[in-house]
């Protein structure tokens, strides 16, 4: 059994880019990373543009100035300015060659055809700089750059229509489980309505990854052989909830020992989620996760994620961690390291109740993980304590 920090460290080691790339409009390229750094065609602005509604001017030494003419957004005019001329401008519109500074409307007063500036002007005040943002032929993106929808508005804006990125990992899920049944089958005795598939298929679209196959094992050792052996055709992940334990109807160490997939680690000293597993055969990687659902998602976000962003070609080093002051005190004296499904309002964080990892009631109200470090703690009300925040949370 290894420590929480062993664990990371040796997903974070075995994980590497996928090597295929493809590619692909920017439209399919949510959450992909990129393969290769992006070049700018063209510089960003590619014209001087107002950055105001106001004037133009071409400053001369009086307050003054003669009213030529307009200029909107996307006329594609250039009027001559000579020193004490100025014509109406607004936010976007290109500025003419020959002005050299844009005034705000509000600092001026219009009488008819002249203008009068009633505040200093310091050359090229409010005019973005052709390739202020970005200079043609520079690379703004670098290579494993994540795109959002942020960065997808940021490469149509340089009118980049398609670029390279590395292919979407293939995940195949596993749920294994004589006791598991559809919401469309009778729920009869022992029989329990899963939801570790749509767990683990919905938490893997929220990061862009849509899941190859889902297939179900019965809780026998040729069932579980099998299904493995299947996924092991195509996937480059395979995902695998329950049956890792050490019931005597827990076929899944033995199936993956018997198809020689190579043990990175198994068994994490974690609550929720011990008997976590991390194989790797050829370049396929194996995690075997604890069935109760709550373990199940706690070892999904702290281990798998990384996994993930790294095949897909990115940076990831994990949930992002901050250190944030509890609103209660916190006794435990559990000697492995803790979990715990908690929600951070008004900058403090709150243990919830019900965190038995056969509870999901807690996790689907919870914005962060709680991390209590191996051997317990006593804390009080105010303390600081080490919070994983949860993909897609916006905090309250
Ligand atoms: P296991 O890890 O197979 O020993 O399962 C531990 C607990 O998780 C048991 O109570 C199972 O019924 C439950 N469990 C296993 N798979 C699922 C699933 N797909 N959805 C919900 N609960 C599950
Ligand atoms: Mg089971």
């Amino acid at each position: 059994m290894i420590a929480v920090d062993e664990a990371l460290s040796l997903v974070l080691k075995n994980s590497s880019p996928l090597t295929e790339t493809e590619k692909l409009p920017i439209s399919q390229c949510l959450n992909r990373n990129l393969a290769e750094a992006v070049e700018a065609p063209i510089d960003l602005p590619s014209f001087r543009q107002s950055s105001m509604d106001g004037y133009a001017l071409c400053i001369h030494d009086s307050n003054d100035y003669l009213i030529k003419g307009e200029v909107k957004a996307g006329d594609e005019t250039n009027p001559t300015l000579l020193p004490g001329e100025c014509v109406r401008i607004f936010t976007g519109a290109a500025v003419p060659d020959t002005a050299n500074a844009v005034i705000m409307q509000e600092k001026t007063i219009r009488e008819k055809s002249i203008l009068r500036v009633e505040t200093p002007i310091t050359k090229e005040q409010n005019i973005r700089a052709i390739g202020s943002q970005v200079k043609k032929s520079s690379f703004p993106l670098e290579k494993g750059q994540i795109l959002q929808a942020s960065g997808l508005a940021f490469l149509q804006s340089l009118g980049i229509k398609e670029v390279e990125v590395y292919r979407a990992p293939k995940v195949t899920l596993i749920l294994t489980g004589n006791e598991l049944i559809q919401p469309n089958e009778k729920l009869t005795r022992g029989k329990i309505f899963e939801s570790n598939s749509v767990l683990l298929e919905t938490a893997l679209r929220q990061q862009g990854v849509e899941t190859q196959l889902i297939s179900f094992a019965e809780d026998t050792l040729e069932a579980t052989i099998n299904v493995l052996k299947n996924a092991f055709l195509t996937a480059d992940i395979i995902l695998i909830s329950g049956g890792i334990s050490v019931g005597d109807y827990d076929f899944v160490k033995q199936a993956l020992d018997n198809l020689d997939v190579e043990e990175i680690f198994y068994k994490v000293r974690q609550r929720p989620g011990k008997p976590l597993f991390f194989g790797k055969k050829d370049n396929r990687f194996v995690f075997a996760l604890p069935g109760n659902p709550a373990s199940t998602l706690s070892c999904f976000y702290v281990y798998f994620l990384p996994l993930l962003a790294r095949l897909k070609g990115g940076q990831s080093e994990g949930l992002i961690r901050v250190s944030i002051p509890l609103t209660h005190d916190f006794i435990s004296d559990e000697p492995r390291a803790l979990f715990l499904k908690a929600s951070i309002q008004n900058k403090s964080v709150t243990v919830l109740d019900r965190q038995h990892s056969s509870m999901l009631i807690s996790f689907a109200k919870a914005n962060a993980l709680v991390y209590i470090p191996e051997h317990g703690v006593s804390l009080k009300r105010g303390a600081l304590v080490e919070v994983l925040i949860l993909p897609n949370t916006i905090l309250t």
